[in-house]
């Protein structure tokens, strides 16, 4: 016989929720109630739901779960950032990362387990590709912090492990669930989306959601480097990302964060900073420059704040406003994908590392 399954109420809005309740005989209006509980008060049974009565909470406990992760490991900063380790239930895991600010919390979500992208410098490349989340699990991982941190998250960035426009599908029904009224209610402008450059997402994003920020990772400023830093860019060159780019301005007439990662001797020269502003010129777009955070066992070394502070100012030399970033989380792994490879490492979460170890170590 077929076990029945629960479904997760973390991801669902009122439409999800309403023929549920309408086939148990229940008004519609219910559904408001209980997503309240779901979302606002981040309630951990449904037996917490106290204005909705015992009989229907009964029935919600028949035919739903409130939540299917577990947070395995918490490590806080001494900067306040805490980087939580979460885990699905087949037993594979994401980084989920939260960063409180004076007045604003922002998490930081993944896409995917692992990433196909396999970017040489990020633990999550090194750490190869299992599956992608769905919109579900994605919208879980900013309930599961909330509701641990008890904290409201005010901005939510799609910098994690995986590239999120390489799920797009899911990730545009998670952001639905972030921005509705009925969900998280996170405003769009609050919420940036951050890729590598799959141009015809980038214009669907456009389409779909102009109202969300875009970051733009580009990391080399020619495609010779960028096949080695960047290995999508052999499917997607430099040429078809900045078309993109430009069409996306158009659509959106929004500005653009380019996001850099500097190692030394790899892409933080005089040369590349030229040649990143030459290819810059004229857009609406702001750079970061993010000094990489040193992944063990590769060759790439951050850049020292002297090399990091040149390249910024021949940036800014060159017209092209320019923000240099300090990274945090340091003492923690904080860079994308570091805490998930040291479990796998160890055996206990992932167990699908790149057999050739081809890729070595950030984030998007
Ligand atoms: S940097 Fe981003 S795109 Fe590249 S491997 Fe890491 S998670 Fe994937």
């Amino acid at each position: 016989m077929r076990k029945n399954v629960k479904k997760n109420i973390v991801g669902m809005l009122p439409e999800d929720l309403v023929p549920w309740l309408g086939r148990e005989g229940e008004p519609s209006y219910r559904a408001r109630q209980i997503l309240r509980w779901v979302y606002e008060k981040r309630v951990s049974s449904f037996q917490d739901m106290s204005d909705i009565p015992l009989g229907l909470r009964e029935k919600l406990s028949a035919s739903f779960v409130l939540g299917t992760t577990r947070i395995a490991e918490v490590r806080t900063s001494s900067d306040g950032t805490k980087k939580f380790l979460l885990v699905f239930p087949q037993g594979d895991s994401v980084e989920v990362v939260a960063i409180p600010q004076r007045s604003w919390y922002t998490v930081c979500l993944s896409t995917q387990v692992g990433c196909p992208v396999r970017c040489p410098f990020c633990a999550t490349g090194r750490a190869g590709f299992r599956r992608s989340l769905t919109a579900d699990e994605i919208v879980e991982e900013a309930w599961r912090v909330s509701q641990s941190e008890r904290e409201r998250i005010t901005h939510l960035v799609f910098m994690g492990m995986g590239e999120p426009l390489l799920n797009y599908e899911e990730l545009a029904r998670a952001l639905r669930v972030f921005q509705s009224r009925e969900g998280f209610g996170i405003g769009s402008r609050r919420i940036t989306v951050s890729t590598v450059g799959v141009p015809e997402k980038m214009l669907q994003l456009a389409r779909d959601w102009p109202e969300v920020n875009l970051a733009l990772s580009l990391h080399a400023p020619s495609d010779d480097l960028r096949n080695f830093l960047v290995p999508l860019n052999r499917t997607y060159p430099l040429k078809e990302v900045l078309a993109a780019l430009r069409e996306y301005l158009h659509l959106t007439r929004r500005r653009v964060t380019i996001e850099y990662t500097l190692w030394q001797d790899f892409n933080d020269g005089k040369v590349h900073a030229l040649q990143l502003s030459r290819l810059l010129r004229g857009l609406l777009v702001h750079v970061n420059l993010i000094p990489g955070n040193r992944i063990k066992g590769t060759p790439f070394v951050p850049s020292p704040p002297e090399r990091a502070v040149a390249f910024a100012a021949l940036l800014q030399k060159h017209g092209i406003p320019v923000t240099l970033r300090r990274s945090r989380g340091r003492d923690i792994q904080a860079a994308c994908g570091e805490l998930y490879r040291i479990h796998g490492l160890r055996g206990e979460v992932a167990d699908d590392y790149c057999p050739e170890k081809r890729c070595n170590a950030t984030g998007n």
